[in-house]
């Protein structure tokens, strides 16, 4: 079995899945052996269940009578078909990737292709070597265009995504302290990140830059072609201003407000409304998209409780988003606590970036610092620390915090969105 082969029954499925516990109607079941579980014994079961086809990585299981069907490798095979199918598709694919505000910046460019063309995009984070493939295969006719997040931790990943994807448009969001340990340092982090620049100029494909961003600069110096914005020579140019915490786009005279707070977000608001003026969308409609984006998924949100308001970017934490988001907090009127967990994934550099976050929370002066997870608490001994969440939680059911501004940001694995019911 090739993908050639299996091609036509594909285009005749509803769509690929991994999860045997989300199997529809006419969908593709791809069954992956782990160490502890095998999806394959559910082959059977799937097709019962109205599966149209399953691909399995064990030959005992092949049964082609009811379609289903052995390859070597079922990852190798659904990266090979989302390939297949990306060079039947002749619509633009915009492929982003970077440090930190990926999946933000999917989203507005999303709202905003969308008030033109039927944009098909990344669901949630699934940005790697599977969520990729998976996308690109939710691609259907009807489609116009595709926003494609890639997610990386080490060398050679986006070079991988990128051929699976095969992007027209590029967008790398910023570099920064993220996954140091699989990249190698910063360095590292640039070179993996470019990958995505090596792609589109050696297929001669466009790339966006935000001419504020030095390495960006630097890397496409001389490249065409490029949508630029930033600076006042850039194809586009735009104004930041705040609205109540609010980012505020201004372009020509005409203003935006978005419901994302974080002077970061003004960047990823750039790049979608540069592409969406590329395409020919008016700032009209860019404006229309970027005031009903409505963040729900605890990156850059703001929630009122009990008259205090509550900053939740508990989705992640790395150093640089870490340093964007207290200096960003910090404009807040008002009393202000920050509660900070733990940045995962540093390797060596750890203990040194968390004293650097730590010192920085205390030059800014919030008047209070709580921290979470172990990483702080080893090295925070000035204020209140505690190993986990749960500790937290214990705590806020004793102490209600009076600030009239709280942060909450952290890493994925401290869950700092746990305690949000009792702050
Ligand atoms: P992941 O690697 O988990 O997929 P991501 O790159 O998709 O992350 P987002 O989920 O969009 O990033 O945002 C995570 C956090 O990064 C935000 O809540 C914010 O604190 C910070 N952030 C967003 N945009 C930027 C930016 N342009 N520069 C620096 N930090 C940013
Ligand atoms: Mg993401």
């Amino acid at each position: 079995m090739n993908v050639e082969q299996f091609y036509p029954l594909f285009l005749r499925s509803e769509k690929a899945i991994i999860d045997s516990r989300k199997i529809g109607n006419n969908d593709i079941f791809f069954a992956f052996s782990g160490e502890n579980f095998n999806a394959a014994t559910f082959a059977e079961k799937a097709i019962d269940e109205g599966a149209l086809a399953v691909i399995v990585e064990q030959k005992d299981f092949e049964n082609k009578d009811r379609n289903i069907f052995y390859v070597p490798s079922t990852l190798e095979f659904l990266q090979q078909l989302a390939i297949y199918h990306r060079s039947q598709l002749q619509i633009p694919i915009i492929g982003l990737t970077g440090s930190n505000g990926k999946t933000t910046t999917k989203e507005i460019i999303h709202a905003v292709l969308s008030e033109k063309f039927n944009v098909q995009y990344t669901l949630g984070n699934l940005n790697n070597h599977i969520g990729v493939p998976l996308t690109i295969l939710s691609i259907k006719p009807e489609h116009e265009m595709a926003v494609i997040e890639m997610g990386a931790n080490h060398q050679k990943e986006i070079e991988l995504l990128c051929s699976i994807s095969q992007p027209n448009f590029g967008y790398i969001t910023n570099f920064g302290k993220a996954h140091l340990e699989g990249f190698g340092g910063f360095e590292g982090v640039i070179k993996g990140k470019s990958e995505l620049y090596d792609y589109l100029k050696n297929h001669q494909q466009t790339i966006v830059v935000n001419e504020n961003d030095p390495i960006q600069v630097e890397k496409t110096e001389g490249y065409l072609p490029k949508i630029t914005f930033g600076k006042e020579s850039s194809d586009y140019e735009f104004e930041s201003f705040s609205e109540e915490h609010f980012v505020g786009l201004l372009y020509r005279n005409e203003e935006a407000v978005s419901k994302l707070t974080g002077e970061y977000n003004f960047t990823n608001l750039c790049a979608a409304a540069s592409l969406g003026l590329h395409f020919g969308i008016s700032f009209t409609q860019i404006k229309n998209a970027i005031e009903n984006y409505t963040p729900t998924n605890m990156r850059s949100q703001i929630v009122k409780k009990d008259g205090r308001t509550l900053v939740l970017d508990t989705y992640n934490a790395n150093p640089s988003s870490m340093t964007a988001s207290l200096q960003n907090f910090i404009t807040f009127e008002g009393s202000k606590t920050i509660i900070i967990g733990d940045m995962l994934e540093l390797g060596e550099e750890s203990e040194k970036e968390h004293q650097n976050i730590l010192n920085l929370a205390q030059k800014l002066g919030f008047d209070e610092i709580i921290t979470v997870g172990k990483n702080f608490k080893q090295i925070n001994s000035s204020t209140v620390s505690f190993e986990n969440t749960l500790e937290l939680i214990e705590y806020l059911k004793q102490h209600k915090i009076q600030s009239e501004n709280i942060l909450l940001k952290g890493s994925r694995g401290i869950a700092l969105e746990k305690s949000i019911d009792f702050i």
